[in-house]
C-alpha cells in the first residue's frame, strides 16, 4: 500500500510543562487526536490530503481550546475575526478569507473560495456574503463566547499590547529570549494540519483567530498564502504557527519551499533554516509543521512549546506539546 502521512499543529507559544495542569494537558492531547485520527481516517481509506486536511482542522476549530472557529481569540472590539487558508500540492490552488465572524468552519469557507469562486482571498463582509451564498454554516456570538478568552482580552489591555495567543507579544524590535516580556498565562493556538495521500498529493491548511487585542483589521500570516500556509507536490506542505507579522516578513512558508526547489535543501534542512536561522534573526517567535511527498515530517518550532501531532501510514500517533 502506498503511504500516507497526517501532521497537525494547535499553535505555538509559551507552553510550559511547569505551568499545565495534568488535566489541561490531558485536554490538549485529547483534541490533538481526535483531530489527527479525524484527518487519519480519511487518508487510510483512500481520500484526498485536501478532505484530510480539512477534516483534521474543523475538528480543532470545533474545539474550544484552540485558537480558531470556535475558541477564536478576541480582537480589541471584543470580536472574533477569523482567518483561514488552504492550498492543494497537486495543482497550486489556494483559497483564504481574512476578518470573518460568525462562521463555524473557516477553513471549510476558505476552500468554498478555492473551488467554488474564481478568487483566492476574500475579506469581510464579501467573504460572509459569499458564505452565505455557498450555504457555509453560521453560529451565534454566544458560540465563539470563551470565558478564558475575554479575560485574556482584558488583560492584554490593560497592557495596550497585542497578544500572541501562548505568550506577551514582544516589541517587533526586541530580539528572542527576552524572559520579561513573556508570560505563561495564555496556552491555546492557531491550528494547521498537512497531509500526503496515497495518490503523492499534499496540502495544507492554517485557521485563527490571530492575536489577543489585534485592532485596526490586523491581518496576520495564518490566511496569506505563502507566509502561513504554502503546498507543492515538489517540495512541501506547510502550516505555521506563531507571531504573524514575522512570518509574513519571512514569507516563512513559501521560503522553505523555495529553499527546497531552487537551492535542493530536503525538508528537514530548509524547515531549521526558516525556523531557527531566519525567524530567530527576525526575532520572529514560532513553528510550523511540514510535510513532503515522501512522506518526511518536520514539527520545529523556536518557542518554548507548540501542541502537536501525527501519524504515519497508520503506525502509532505522535502527540509533543512541550519542548523535549
Ligand atoms: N500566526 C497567528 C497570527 O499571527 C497567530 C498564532 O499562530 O497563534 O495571526
Amino acid at each position: 500500500m502506498k503511504q500516507f502521512a497526517i501532521a497537525i499543529h494547535g499553535g505555538a507559544g509559551t507552553i510550559l510543562r511547569s505551568t499545565m495542569s495534568p488535566e489541561n494537558e490531558m485536554n490538549y492531547k485529547k483534541g490533538l487526536e481526535e483531530a489527527i485520527l479525524a484527518g487519519d481516517a480519511i487518508l487510510s481509506s483512500g481520500g484526498t490530503a485536501l478532505d484530510a486536511v480539512e477534516a483534521a482542522v474543523k475538528k480543532l476549530e470545533d474545539n474550544p481550546l484552540f485558537n480558531a472557529g470556535r475558541g477564536a481569540v478576541f480582537t480589541n472590539e471584543g470580536k472574533n475575526e477569523m482567518d483561514s487558508s488552504i492550498m492543494n500540492g497537486q495543482n497550486l490552488m489556494a483559497g483564504a478569507v481574512t476578518g470573518i465572524n460568525n462562521i463555524k468552519n473557516p477553513i471549510s469557507l476558505a476552500r468554498a473560495v478555492m473551488e467554488k469562486s474564481e478568487h483566492v482571498f476574500l475579506s469581510g463582509s464579501g467573504a460572509i456574503e459569499f458564505a452565505k451564498k455557498m450555504k457555509l454554516e453560521f453560529a451565534p456570538d454566544e458560540y465563539f463566547f470563551v470565558q478564558e478568552r475575554y479575560d485574556q482580552l482584558l488583560q492584554a489591555k490593560e497592557s495596550d499590547h497585542m497578544v500572541l495567543d501562548h505568550s506577551i507579544l514582544r516589541s517587533t524590535n526586541t530580539a528572542l529570549g527576552d524572559a520579561e516580556n513573556k508570560t505563561p498565562t495564555s496556552k491555546k493556538g492557531t491550528v494547521g494540519a498537512v497531509a500526503l495521500d496515497i495518490h503523492g498529493n499534499i496540502a495544507a491548511a492554517t485557521s485563527t483567530g490571530g492575536m489577543t487585542n489585534k485592532k485596526f483589521g490586523r491581518v496576520g500570516d495564518s490566511p496569506v498564502i505563502g507566509a502561513g500556509t504554502y503546498a507543492n507536490n515538489n517540495t512541501c506542505a506547510v502550516s505555521c504557527t506563531g507571531h504573524g507579522e514575522f512570518f509574513i516578513r519571512a514569507v516563512a512558508a513559501y521560503d522553505i519551499s523555495c529553499l527546497m526547489e531552487y537551492k535542493g535543501l530536503s525538508l528537514n534542512k530548509a524547515c531549521d533554516e526558516v525556523v531557527h536561522q531566519k525567524l530567530v534573526k527576525l526575532g520572529g517567535e514560532g513553528g510550523l509543521i511540514a510535510i513532503d511527498a515522501e512522506g518526511n515530517i518536520e514539527m520545529p518550532f523556536n518557542s518554548e512549546g507548540m501542541y502537536r501531532a501525527s501519524r504515519k501510514s497508520g503506525g502509532e500517533v505522535y502527540i509533543g506539546i512541550y519542548n523535549d
